[in-house]
């Protein structure tokens, strides 16, 4: 009788959920994507555009202050 050992296929178990995502690129904040919050467009010099989102309009001015050079 051969013991039957299957496993079943689980799901990674990493603790992380990714399923909202968006967080406040300045202070890390979780965004409500459920409603209005700020975003800016940045071109990378490859041509990409990126999309950052912010939780509030303080930290998209507090961190385009910090992009700027
Ligand atoms: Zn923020």
């Amino acid at each position: 009788m051969g013991g039957r050992d299957e496993e079943e296929p689980t799901a990674p178990s990493n603790g992380q959920r990714d399923d909202q995502g968006a967080v406040c690129e300045y202070c890390g904040t979780p965004i409500d994507t459920s409603e209005w919050y700020p975003v800016t467009n940045r071109r990378d010099p490859d041509g990409s555009v990126e999309l950052y989102a912010f939780c509030s309009e303080t930290c998209q001015d507090s961190w385009c202050d910090e992009q700027t050079e």
